[in-house]
């Protein structure tokens, strides 16, 4: 199936449901945000098949605090221009969505045993408004992003997911962005697909597939590969948020199922049901 039938389905099946679904994109370079690309297509596209939510809670890959889960509360999130090195006109683009403090303060109170609190000097990263801006270019509607613990392991991302997903019935989309494979020291400009990092792409969608999340924050059923795959982790840590917020009601959606770069994999996909 091509991405557009997929959507239309998906389009289709979400009109009976009425929790939302959760997504999580592969958000890779930058330029994704400015340009026309098979990726920002596809975001452009997924904005207009989903329903509309209450708000949006981001987890990205580029918001890491270390012992504690940030949320932010402020009322106008900035836009943070957070990447060296790339053409001025995307230093420009602004992501003027409001925030939503009260639904920030129900995530932090969600939390607590995660150790949430509240924070109003963040924003919006290039990992939510890269994606968002094509998502839904009106930024009208509310948006907030939660911080990811670096300092906590794999299973405590995929917990935090579980407790999230009580916001599917409140019309907040969770919303997870950063890549399945993203290992920038082995990326090359039109490089071709790496072996390992097609090896753990596709072990990562046939465990999600199967609903054996455990199998994907099992760092030693992982090993070597997990490491190729992620040098740093802070890129896998949303897409375990996003599985965890999902059960065995969902169905899931795939979509870029493709390698970027060499090393980092697009792959980006929807729970719904
Ligand atoms: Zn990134």
């Amino acid at each position: 199936m091509s991405v557009a039938q997929k959507l239309q389905s998906l389009k289709d099946s979400l009109k009976t449901s009425d929790r939302m679904p959760v997504v999580f994109l592969g958000h890779g370079s930058p330029m994704n945000a400015l340009e026309e690309t098979p990726y920002s297509r596809s975001w452009a596209a997924l904005g207009r098949a989903l329903p509309r939510p209450q708000a949006i809670l981001v987890v990205s890959a580029h918001w890491m605090t270390r012992g504690t889960t940030l949320v932010d509360v402020s009322k106008l999130p900035k836009t943070i221009h957070d990447f060296y090195g790339f053409p001025e006109p995307l230093y420009r683009m602004q992501y003027a969505a409001p925030g939503a403090p009260e639904i920030a303060d129900e995530v932090i109170a969600l939390l607590q045993s995660h150790h949430a609190e509240g924070d109003d000097t963040w924003g919006l990263d290039h990992g939510a408004w890269s994606v968002l801006t094509w998502l839904y270019p009106e930024a009208d509607v509310p948006v907030f992003q939660l911080s990811i613990d670096m300092s906590k392991d794999l299973d405590w991302h995929l917990e935090i997911g579980r407790t999230l997903a009580a916001l599917r019935h409140r019309g907040v989309l969770i919303l997870g962005s950063g890549n399945v494979v993203h290992n920038l020291r082995t990326m090359r400009m039109g490089g071709r697909p790496l072996d390992w990092a097609t090896e753990f792409d596709a072990l990562f969608a046939d465990r999600l597939a199967a609903r054996d999340m455990g199998a994907l924050a099992d760092r030693k059923g992982l090993g070597s590969l997990l490491t190729m795959a992620h040098p740093s982790i802070d890129h896998y840590l949303p897409a375990l948020t996003i599985a965890g917020a999902a059960d065995e009601k969902d169905d899931l959606v795939f979509m870029n199922d493709s390698i970027d770069l060499g090393s980092v994999s697009m792959r980006s996909y929807v729970f719904h049901g």
